[in-house]
């Protein structure tokens, strides 16, 4: 073993690293709780548990998260978080944060930091375990001059064309580099002098030597150091010469004394070479056993977004969406704007569970996730998105009464708030009509319906301007038919609607965000309905992925996904909110009656000038046979 272990042996810290947080704490919620589901089985949580029972790792369980610091995480990410975090959490383990930051003209610490910001936010904690493959430069390449004393890796100074062009394909064996056979002395010195900054970008690379003939093209001879005479946001200007992916990850994996390394499916053909990277190393003396042991699990894919980082920053950068945290992107930024919550992300995670083979999952899966979680936790609050005035006749002009509405019907114990009302009142324009269709039971001429928390109306006639449109409706009320006084409930009337005194309602910027895009499988080459029912549905064929390849465009994709951008994915509105609204913190959610699931904008909403964004409907209404939008049922 050489110097460079990880800041910290991990073997050694207990799950204290990780421990719960607070009673919210998700790892809490992996474990049977009141009202949570027992944790579903699944194989990576019966590998594990299998591991823990034989003694393999000696009862620890050590997963990480490893991110590439080039962009900002999206939903995809979350479920990759709440695996690794989860698991490690719910066996007494701990998972670390790792940066996989070797490419260095990609990354940066901006990108850091919001990454770990987002892995706090889903509620995950990882102590001191917060490392970067940059931390194991030293020893990867002690490591990698160990393999070439060893006679495992050479320096081959082929062009990248050739080194390509003698890869082989997956019918054909690769042929053997004509520097496949150079002295031990002359590709040490060679090496070194890569690394001395001796020569310019792509003269040479270090290759490991396993085997052009492999079926597994990962195995012939991989390139395992390449020259990039770039600074790296963390190293400087130490290095001109930076190590790949796979040679890394494995080892990064190792010196870290990982048991469980968990990654999606595009890495299943890279195993070969994980193993053989760390197994020699191991039978050389050079690193610890047990060694860590790579799994893989279907990534999510999910309906009516795009999931590829390169068409995310498409996206941004040709301004389709307002920046990485625009509510409606799948970003982890952008589900925090929008009002998604981690409570929900991490239901979601549960909900779908890990699988070895690719399935899309609907969107209204992740949506539900969110009503659930948001209904649960946020205040109910008034709102009137499209106001007309509402006349109370025989209610006397400049009268105040106070009425009392819960703030959240489920927990009394939130207490209760007062809502002014008077003469002159706001109500939704969709809660009066003139000639009512059958089966509508608010308001309409002669009509009675219950105002919220307040008395029963009978509908007496409407104001129109010049063009026939109705400027306000002209009620009249029934005293004794207050909420909460006796006998008030006698007289039964179907519609219950909401209302905010004209007089105190204060205005609001509302943005009614919908989804990004209008069909299930953005750019497919048939854009087909979504399924209706059921988490899992067909897909137009899953992403044909190259690990560590960020496109994951799908195979039948042929057509310009933004064609697919549903056009209604924002509207602004100005709507009347309750006066308490006004002075919501930023980033509070509320359900808004009637409406569904806002939360005041992280960023644009401050007291006195309110914003308010829209989360999620109530309801789907997306859910039609068409996979079109319907009317929005409430
Ligand atoms: P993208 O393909 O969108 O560019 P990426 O794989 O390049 O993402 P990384 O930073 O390399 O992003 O990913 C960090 C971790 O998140 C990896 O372990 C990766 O397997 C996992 N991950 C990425 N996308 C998904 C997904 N859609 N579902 C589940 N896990 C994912
Ligand atoms: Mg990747």
């Amino acid at each position: 073993m050489t110097n460079a272990a990880p800041p910290q042996d991990p073997t050694r810290t207990g799950p204290a690293a990780n421990a719960p947080a607070s009673r919210n704490d998700p790892r809490k919620s992996q474990a049977a709780g009141a009202g949570e589901p027992a944790p579903v089985a699944n194989f990576l949580r019966t590998i594990i548990a299998e591991d823990i029972r034989t003694g393999k790792y000696a009862g620890r369980v050590v997963t990480r998260f490893p991110p590439e610091p080039n962009g900002y995480l999206h939903y995809g990410h979350a479920k990759s978080i709440c695996l690794n975090f989860g698991l490690a959490a719910e066996n007494g383990g701990i998972c670390h944060l790792r940066f996989d930051d070797t490419n260095p003209t990609k990354e940066d610490v901006e990108y850091e930091e919001s990454i770990a910001d987002a892995v706090r936010w889903l509620g995950f904690d990882w102590g001191e375990h917060r490392y970067h493959a940059s931390d194991y430069y030293d020893q990867l390449y002690a490591f990698a001059e160990w393999f070439i004393t060893q006679g495992l890796a050479y320096v081959d100074s082929q062009s990248a064309e050739e080194v390509r062009a003698s890869r082989g394909t997956l019918t054909q064996p690769g042929t053997a580099s004509p520097y496949r056979e150079r002295s031990v002395a002359e590709s040490l010195d060679l090496f070194r002098r890569m690394r001395a900054g001796e020569f310019p970008d792509g003269a040479h690379v270090l290759r490991l030597k396993i085997d052009m003939a492999s079926p597994n093209v990962n195995m012939r001879d991989p390139a395992i150091y390449r020259i990039r005479h770039a600074s790296h946001h963390r190293t400087g200007d130490k290095w001109c010469i930076y190590p790949l992916y796979d040679y890394t990850h494995c080892i990064s994996d190792a010196l870290e004394r990982i048991t469980h390394s968990i990654c999606t499916l595009e890495f299943q053909d890279h195993r070969p070479l994980y193993d053989w990277v760390i197994e020699k190393l191991a039978d050389g003396g050079q690193l610890p056993r047990p060694l860590p042991q790579q799994y893989e699990f279907a990534r999510l894919n999910l309906t009516c977004v795009v999931l590829s980082k390169r068409r995310l920053i498409q996206m941004v950068e040709q301004g389709y969406v307002d920046g990485w945290d625009d509510p409606r992107m799948p970003t982890l930024v952008g589900a925090r704007r929008r009002g998604f919550t981690p409570g929900g992300f991490r239901l979601f995670a549960e909900r779908i569970g890990v699988s070895k083979s690719d399935s899309w999952i609907d969107m209204s899966v992740l949506e539900d996730c969110m009503r659930e979680d948001l209904n649960a936790s946020a205040q109910r609050r008034i709102a009137v998105l499209d106001p007309v005035r509402l006349v109370i006749d025989n209610y006397p002009e400049g009268a105040v009464e106070m009425c009392e509405a819960p703030n959240h019907p489920q927990h009394p114990e939130q207490g209760r708030r007062a809502l002014p009302f008077s003469r002159e009142l706001w109500i939704e324009r969709e809660d009066f009509q003139e000639r009512p269709q059958k089966g509508y039971f608010r308001l309409s001429p002669g009509a009675e319906a219950r105002l919220r928390y307040a008395y029963i109306v009978r509908c007496v006639g409407v104001d129109k301007d010049a063009d026939g449109n109705v400027t306000s409706v002209h009620c009249t009320y029934d005293a004794d038919t207050r909420t909460g006084t006796p006998g008030a409930d006698a007289r039964k009337v179907k519609g219950n609607l909401h209302w905010l005194s004209a007089h105190t309602a204060r205005p609001a910027e509302v943005r009614l965000y919908d989804r990004l895009f209008a069909v299930p499988f953005p750019g497919a080459r048939q854009p087909r309905a979504a399924a209706t029912e059921g988490a899992a549905v067909p897909g137009p064929g899953v992403p044909a992925l190259v690990a560590g390849d960020d496109d994951d465009v799908p195979e039948t994709s042929e057509r310009n996904f933004l064609e697919d951008l549903n056009p209604d994915s924002k509207r602004v509105i100005t709507a009347w909110v309750e006066p308490a609204l006004a002075d919501a913190a930023a980033a509070a959610c509320f359900q808004f009656e009637r409406h569904g699931y806002f939360v005041a904008d992280l960023k644009d909403h401050a007291p006195g000038r309110p914003v308010f964004n829209r989360a999620v409907t109530l309801r789907d209404s997306w859910a039609r046979p068409t996979g079109g939008k319907g009317a929005s049922g409430r």
